[in-house]
């Protein structure tokens, strides 16, 4: 079942990602019954990144003292008196996390089970161990707590997203996935997935209490079944540019939208048959937590993943992917022809601003 490569790393994260995914459901549910789920600046959503960071963060603590980790979150607005309220709520909801009963293959040794409850600064210092910067050398963990923070908030998809990156290739990726269709054929059927890659040793999905590993294999698609995965948010990736490459290429079917790093678990498992993010002009610079378990899973699933020139994905460059200009995954054929139907859309596009 596990990999002999970073077999205790794989270990250690699937924990970490399944310990972060039960508290981010609860969260979820607890505020669909409080009414308070979009309310506020200090919004319901950020106690849960700042608590699912807080039980990651004290996992690898434990388990890999040494690493770095490169997360979203910090603590800095938790520390002052004006972050009293939100901070209780995070070190009860992370201490509730942390002392559950231990699962399988879960360690009392990496801080988890009954007894184990930290103090507030304890936990505030394991969100703040996720403030490295990242760089071309070493070991270091990415991790986003809540991928898809809008999705999550809609109770649509999101992903609980870590990364083992060593010297800038990603060794590892977990993701974890509660409101994804255990099978996208059946969407009212069960929910929840994790899915684990490791480099060189091929991509799974798990249960959501990390049993019953399937490998996933990018299928091959015919041009009538091709389809697109792409954003719910249009300031995220542009629509109408994935529109012009869908007539470029002869696409029928629509695009499916949805939120998160989910769309490479759906692209790794042939939901979909291309995931295609162009960037919108306002000049974001993409993060690493919110590619680099994705990018691992795609490649080992068979497929390639680059920007949208075709250039590899530079994870060495800090907390953001630099100058990356977009992302194309998919199955080696189609990516191939994606990457062209993409340089004939830039060039209509570069031709049609000329004209103006
Ligand atoms: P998705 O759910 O695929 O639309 O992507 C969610 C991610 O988009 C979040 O993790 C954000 O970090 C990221 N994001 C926020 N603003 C932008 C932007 N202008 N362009 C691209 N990605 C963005
Ligand atoms: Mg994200």
């Amino acid at each position: 079942m596990m990999s002999l490569k970073f077999a205790a790393e794989e270990q250690v994260a699937v924990a970490a990602v399944r310990r972060a995914c039960t508290l981010t459901s609860s969260v979820f549910n607890k505020l669909v019954k409080n009414e308070t789920l979009v309310k506020g600046d200090k919004s319901p959503v950020t106690v849960g990144d700042y608590s699912a960071q807080a039980v990651v963060n004290t996992i690898l603590g434990r388990a890999f003292p040494d690493d770095p980790i490169v997360g979203e979150e910090d603590a800095a607005d938790l520390r002052p008196e004006s972050g009293t309220a939100l901070k209780n709520r995070i070190v009860e909801l992370a201490n509730e996390t942390l002392t559950a009963e231990l699962g399988i293959g879960e360690m009392a040794e990496w801080g988890l089970g009954p007894g184990q409850s930290r103090t507030p600064e304890e936990l505030l210092d394991a969100i703040d161990r996720g403030t490295y910067n990242g760089g071309a050398t070493g070991r270091m963990w990415t991790l986003d707590p809540i991928d898809g923070t809008k999705g999550f908030l809609r109770g649509e998809q999101y992903a609980v997203c870590l990364a083992l990156i060593v010297d800038a290739q990603v060794q590892l990726g977990v993701m974890g996935c509660p409101n994804l269709p255990v099978d996208a054929a059946n969407p009212d059927g069960p929910r929840g997935c994790i899915f684990v890659a490791v480099r060189g040793h091929g991509a799974r999905q798990l249960t959501m209490s990390g049993s019953d590993p399937k490998p996933l294999r990018i299928p091959t698609f015919s041009d009538d079944n091709l389809n697109f995965l792409e954003s719910v948010e249009a300031a995220h990736s542009s629509h109408s540019f994935n529109d012009r490459v869908a007539q470029i290429l002869g696409i029928k079917r629509a695009p499916t939208r949805m939120d998160s790093q989910a769309k490479y678990c759906s692209l790794a498992r042939g939901d979909g048959g291309v995931y295609l993010r162009m960037p919108t002009g306002v000049g974001y610079k993409e993060k690493i937590w919110d590619h680099a378990s994705g990018s691992v899973l795609i490649e080992e699933a068979g497929g390639i993943i680059t920007d949208s020139r075709g250039e590899p994905l530079n994870f060495g460059l800090g907390r953001t992917l630099g100058e990356n200009y977009g992302f194309v995954a998919a199955g080696k054929e189609v990516h191939a022809k994606v990457l062209a139907a993409v340089k004939q859309a830039k060039e209509e596009e570069a031709k049609s601003k000329d004209k103006l």
